[in-house]
């Protein structure tokens, strides 16, 4: 389905993860986009990101956003959300013992507490490399090359990790997943406490970073009141 000109594909997290099993059995490059409110509001000025967007193997909603708005502008309904987080821990609990992976974003320092953290839950984990992601292309490039990653979990925050798996999917010829994560290796390292779980349940989550990363709040608050306006205007 598509929700304000962005594609969302209906599927649960079982279903992505059978989607996922074919992506890297089948010889061909792929690449997963997450996207939630802010990603539909940046799509609607920014052509590129959302042709992107649009040509992604899979879109899975990882937020409130879409699936409301789902609900709201009365098409198919969205089944519910996949976080960024959920996915990486789902991955790694199906896929990490058999297929390598690299994590390649945040600061300094972050992947790797991240991959850490990974390790202690999935020791048999095949995590082949980190980097932070405020290195140049050619580096990373090479870096991960020479890791001969399967799968890639790109942190670079949005639309910019979308574009650099979009431009560079080509140059990493063992990899057969990318996948956009947003602020995720934040959070499993530990170094960004997630919302409580009642809180996600209620759909909250955009609240609590509002007032837990206040340096952030003018873009949480802004994809929200541009957001609502966009899904009402669809709808009437
Ligand atoms: N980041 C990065 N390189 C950059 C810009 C951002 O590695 O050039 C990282 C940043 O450190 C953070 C993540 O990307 O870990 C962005 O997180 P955010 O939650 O803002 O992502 P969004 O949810 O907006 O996609």
């Amino acid at each position: 389905m598509y929700i304000l000109g962005v594609k969302i594909d209906n599927l649960d997290i079982k279903e992505s993860l059978q989607k996922i099993s074919s992506f890297l059995i089948n010889g061909r490059q792929h690449y997963i986009v997450l996207p939630y409110a802010a990603f539909l509001v940046q799509a609607q000025k920014d052509e590129e990101f959302r042709k992107i967007l649009n040509q992604a193997d899979l879109s899975l909603p990882d937020g409130i956003g879409p699936v409301l708005a789902s609900r709201i502008i009365g098409q198919e309904m969205v089944k519910g959300r996949i976080t960024g987080i959920d996915l990486i821990w789902a991955l790694f609990d199906k896929f990490g013992a058999a297929h390598s992976v690299f994590l390649f974003g945040a600061k300094e320092g972050v992947a790797q507490e991240a991959a850490e953290k990974i390790a202690v839950k999935y020791p048999t984990a095949k995590i082949v490399g980190t980097l932070n992601g405020y290195v140049n292309d050619t580096e990373a490039i090479t870096v991960i090359n020479n890791s001969d990653a399967e799968i890639l979990l790109v942190a670079l925050g949005m639309p910019k990790q979308e574009k650099w798996i979009y431009n560079n999917l080509k140059k990493l010829p063992a990899i057969k997943l990318a996948i956009g994560v947003g602020g995720s290796f934040d959070f499993i390292s530990g170094r960004v406490r997630r919302a409580p779980k009642i809180v996600q349940k209620m759909g909250l989550e955009w609240l609590w970073r509002l007032f837990r990363q206040p340096n952030q709040w003018r873009k949480t608050w802004r994809s929200v009141i541009v957001f609502s306006r966009l899904v009402l205007k669809e709808k009437f």
